[in-house]
């Protein structure tokens, strides 16, 4: 296996890492299993101290850490400062926040004194992908980190400058070694990881076969698992809504990230009496996107992550193509080097076609033309997948009724899906299981332990 670095602005390597032997494994789950059982007894004011110092590290050098992301994914680099900054503000989220949402919480019961007291659980596996990677991981480890569990993390195997840096800053920032450790592995070695009695559970962000794997082998070793998988988010424009707003939002919820996140709104479900306006707009932003390096400030179309996301993003379009599906805009691939892919807009996709329940990680937009309320609410739920969505409209209370009706985990009246330390972050169907972020976040691997006093 390659463990790489590899530009994707220009298709160069930057540096190649060696991966970690079936050994080296082993001991990296002893050296955890140790520091958890020092760690566990750790005050929460130790355990803050740690997080915060990290986040002012992060904050310290966070155009260096930027770059860094960039030049590994190749995200636009005001996206990659945004990211830093999000990190810092998740580690001190749950370093001010984890003592009270961990503290005791009696039971209402009558004629009963009990409560339940939190512990936690052990050493947990994170499996994280790249496309936002200091993000992704930061959400995994820093409530586990004050919750009292050590982790051990495999990142993408296309990250991993961010993922050596994200180690080094973890022991940087006073945690006991192994509180935090990387592991440049395969994936096929996660199954070595999940089945040694030490590791207690595992979250994996990525793509539904991955997921799939990893829950199979969670399942196998009765071992606790969350799943943030993909999404096809539906993006509801209602007849009232104001096009004007609403289209700069249909862009930047398509457009983030270069289109590779699993929240980007990638359905667009328009009305008909609203269509047209709807679709000229969007054409037109859309077409306005300035394709260029990421590493500069003007660029607002990066390249995808890797050159083999973009032939695959091809291979997609094309079937759409294929299959009869309308291409306003793009649908084909720029006449330069790296893994850039124009912006696109398709129409005519139906339900027969392949890619119609496929997400489309980059910059394709799909829209759907429907007859009403009624209509969109149906196509929004014609999807295995269930992450988050969005319906725009002049009335917030119709966007309520209407968000009750979308079977997602998260739905945002006039805005596209977003995440916010505060919030919980996370899907049902085949998007996973489980919530990231806010107080349920830092609740999945712990005990929930019933003490009951008579
Ligand atoms: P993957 O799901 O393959 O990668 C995510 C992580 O899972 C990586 O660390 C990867 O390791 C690891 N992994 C992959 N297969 C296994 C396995 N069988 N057991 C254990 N770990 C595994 O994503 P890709 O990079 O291949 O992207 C493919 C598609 O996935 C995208 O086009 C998109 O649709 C979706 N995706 C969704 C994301 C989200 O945020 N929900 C994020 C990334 C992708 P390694 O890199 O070594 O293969």
């Amino acid at each position: 296996m390659t463990i790489a670095s590899i530009n994707p602005a220009t298709n160069q390597t930057i540096q190649e890492f060696a991966p970690l032997t079936k050994d080296d494994v082993i001991t990296a789950i002893s050296v955890a299993d140790t520091a958890y059982q020092d760690w566990r007894r750790k005050s929460f004011a130790d355990r803050k101290r740690c997080l915060l110092r990290f986040a002012e590290l992060l904050r310290a050098d966070a155009d260096e850490y930027a770059r860094t992301i960039t030049l590994d994914m190749g995200k636009r680099i005001s996206e990659s400062q945004y990211e830093i900054e999000y990190c810092a503000k998740i580690a001190e989220f749950y370093a001010h926040g984890a003592e009270r949402f961990l503290a005791d919480q009696p039971m209402e019961v009558e004629g009963v004194d009990a409560y339940l007291h939190y512990e936690p659980l052990g050493v947990v596996m994170g499996v994280m992908p790249w496309n936002f990677p200091f993000y992704q991981v930061v959400r995994f480890a820093t409530p586990n980190i004050m919750a009292g569990n050590t982790v051990l993390v495999k990142h993408a195997s296309n990250v991993p400058q961010c993922a050596k840096t994200i180690e080094e800053l973890f022991s940087r920032c006073g945690l006991l070694r192994g509180v935090y450790t990387n592991l440049f592995i395969p994936s096929e070695f996660v199954e070595r990881i999940v089945s040694d009695a030490r590791v207690q559970g595992i979250s994996l962000t990525g793509s539904e076969p991955a997921g799939a794997a990893v829950a199979a082998l969670a399942g196998k070793n009765l071992k606790r698992s969350v799943l943030e998988l993909g999404g096809n988010d539906p993006f509801i424009v209602l007849e009232d809504a104001d096009l004007d707003e609403v289209i700069p939002q249909a862009v930047k919820g398509r457009m983030v990230n270069a289109g590779q996140s699993c929240v980007a709104s990638k359905r667009f479900i328009v009305v008909e009496s609203v269509a047209d306006r709807f679709l000229t707009g969007f054409k037109e932003q859309l077409s306005e996107l300035k394709m260029g390096d990421p590493m500069d400030e003007a660029t607002t179309l990066a390249p995808l992550s890797s050159e083999e996301a973009a032939v695959k993003l091809q291979k997609q379009v094309q079937a759409s193509i294929d299959a009869g599906a309308t291409v306003l805009l793009g649908g084909d691939r720029p006449d330069r080097d790296g893994a850039y892919f124009n912006p696109t807009l398709l129409t005519d996709v139906t339900p027969d076609m392949p890619t119609f329940d496929q997400e489309l990680f980059g910059p394709v937009a799909t829209v759907y033309v429907v007859k009403d309320e009624a209509a969109a609410i149906e196509l929004a739920n014609q999807s295995s997948y269930g992450l988050g969505g969005s319906v725009f409209t002049a009335d917030v209370q119709r966007g309520r009724r209407v968000a009750e009706q979308i079977e997602t985990g998260m739905v945002f009246v006039n805005q596209p899906t977003r995440s916010q330390a505060e919030l919980p972050f996370g899907g049902i169907k085949n998007s996973g299981y489980g919530r990231e972020l806010s107080h349920l976040g830092i609740l999945e691997f712990v005990n929930k332990k019933l003490i009951h006093l008579g």
